[in-house]
């Protein structure tokens, strides 16, 4: 399923070192601490998805295998870290630990893996221009694993449990040699969980998940612009044997507007405007994102002028305030007049002729002075 690349989860080049590796997970690790930010789902989202990318990048094995085959091959062989509890227990060291046993429903200490987080879903939500002005929420009717309840995910037939893996007799690893070496690697037989199933589940016939059509209503943060993605933390399929699942990604796709423009926060609108209103001034009638509102438009304004309407914008995604709608004027020159206009128009280009404007008069001295050497 569509995950992150490493690299990009972290914000290293494919070709950085295994100190810039590090250095890039401390960071990103320590702004999404779940301590930081209690009770934020997405930065503990964000914080598990680096804690998986270094738990990769970082040995240098797993890494060249991700490099050639991708999201499958850092899954290959050696005791890998199967589950979020596996990284957060070998990389305590950097935050002192403890906190992740409760976080997380405990469960390690066991020495093996319950199974692995479900998969990534994803998804695509449209919505119009100016619904993201404010939050919304959406309905997505997604097709997912769930974990099933006659075995509660186990896969056992209830009232039988997995037995202990004949193979590995439990540890989940078995020790193969390779010329002078012997690695350590998952059990092929129970793929690293150390117990097998002898009486399978009716209802999901071992699997222990069953696929259900669910509707899930998804909150869009306000301001989210279009090609952004939205992490929703485990309503993606249902891990193995009861394991969280794993994250619906939604992409945002924005219907463009027939008047609007957006910049970041910014809404931008151009706004056509007779030519005696620019001279004179006027007060129009212009739309904005919570619907129409009058604009000022002073005196002398010129053609490709552009005024700001403070907060009219987008919140802003960082949470601090709205962006503004800029309204660019474009003086309009009729095409047509009527006999009256002409006439009129007439009578005040024989006035322009004796009072010349600024721009006009500072162009007209240039070009004299250009032509006078
Ligand atoms: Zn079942
Ligand atoms: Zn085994």
């Amino acid at each position: 399923m569509a995950k992150r690349d490493y690299y990009e989860v972290l914000g290293v080049a494919k070709n950085s070192s295994a100190d810039e590796i590090k250095k890039a997970y401390h960071k990103l690790a320590l702004k999404h601490h779940p301590d930081r930010n209690p009770g934020d789902r997405e930065a503990e989202e964000r914080f598990k998805e680096a804690a998986e990318a270094y738990g990769v990048l970082q040995d240098a094995d797993k890494r060249r295998n991700y490099d050639q085959f991708g999201h499958e091959g850092s899954n290959f062989g050696s005791a890998g870290f199967s589950n979020v509890e596996d990284i957060f227990s070998a990389f305590s060291d950097i935050f002192g630990g403890s906190v992740f046993g409760d976080m997380f429903g405990g469960g390690r200490g066991s020495g093996r893996s319950r199974g692995r987080r479900g998969a990534s879903l994803r998804c695509t939500i449209t919505l119009d221009f100016a619904e993201v002005a404010e939050t919304v929420e959406k309905v997505i009717t997604l097709r997912r694993n769930e974990g099933c309840e006659t075995c509660d995910g186990t896969g056992a037939k209830p009232g039988t449990k997995p037995s202990k893996c004949p193979q590995c007799s439990g540890a989940g690893v078995v020790m193969t040699s390779a010329g002078f070496f012997s690695m350590r690697s998952a059990c092929p037989r129970c793929q690293g969980r150390g117990e097998i199933i002898t009486d399978a589940c009716g209802k999901c016939g071992g699997s222990g998940r069953i696929a259900r059509e669910r509707e899930i209503t998804i909150k869009i943060p306000p301001g989210i612009e279009d090609g952004m993605t939205l992490r929703v933390g485990g309503e993606g399929e249902a891990g193995e044997n009861g394991a969280p699942h794993g994250d619906l990604l939604c992409d945002v796709q924005i219907r463009p507007h027939p008047l609007f423009k957006r910049a970041g926060a910014d809404v931008y609108l151009v706004l056509p405007v007779g030519f005696a209103q620019a001279a004179l001034g006027a007060t129009v009638e212009v739309p904005t994102l919570k619907g129409r509102t009058e604009f000022k438009i002073s005196r002398g304004t010129q053609s490709g002028q552009v005024l700001r309407m403070r907060g009219e914008g987008f919140p802003k995604l960082d949470g601090y305030g709205r962006g503004d709608q800029l309204i660019e004027i474009a003086i309009e020159v009729p095409q047509k007049l009527t006999k009256d206009q002409e006439k009129l128009l007439r009578e005040f280009a024989e006035t322009e002729e004796q009072n010349i404007s600024p721009e006009r008069k500072s162009f007209l001295d240039k070009v004299k002075k250009m032509f006078s050497k």
